[in-house]
């Protein structure tokens, strides 16, 4: 049987901080602000995986009052709840994100991102769609307040 979900995540940006998205450090002046790493990408990720699975929501897995999840890399996160759908009998088959921000232009940065995510999810590179957008300088995210991902996910029951 095979499973999909959605998950969506807004970070703001915040100065003195590195810029994290999709497990990898991009070169920006700004990063995100968040509990964890604010690696926005990561998170819409996460919550994919937690809706197709009906194991909830990212922040109930990782809440924010836990120290332990203070300034957490979220690449581990992401292995913790690719480790809890595993517990279920569930694996990741591909995932799908899409990042949209204005700036930096992230061009450069997609194939380290998706060779980085596979690793996460251990699935090779072809499994994983990474887009990056503008939002063609309107709103919010136009004018470089924060950046918004998105991120689908199918999964499927583990092959005994
Ligand atoms: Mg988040």
């Amino acid at each position: 049987m095979n499973r999909i979900g959605f998950g969506f995540d807004s970070h703001r940006f915040e100065s003195g901080r590195p810029l994290m998205l999709a497990g990898v450090r991009v070169d920006y002046d700004r990063g995100l602000a968040g509990y964890s790493d604010g690696d926005a990408a990561l998170h819409a990720l996460i919550d994919a995986m937690l809706g197709a699975a009906s194991l909830g929501d990212i922040g109930e897995m990782f809440p924010d009052t836990d120290p332990k999840w203070a300034g957490a890399d979220s690449g581990r996160l992401t292995t913790e709840a690719v480790g809890q759908l595993a517990v279920m009998g569930w694996e990741v088959v591909n995932c799908d994100i899409t990042i949209i921000t204005e700036s930096p232009n992230l061009g450069s940065y997609k194939e380290a991102m998706r060779e980085r995510v596979a690793d996460l999810l251990g699935v090779d590179a072809v499994s994983v769609g990474l887009k990056a957008k503008t939002a063609e300088g309107m709103g919010l995210i136009g004018a470089g307040e924060g950046l918004v991902a998105f991120a689908v996910v199918l999964i499927e029951e583990t092959k005994l």
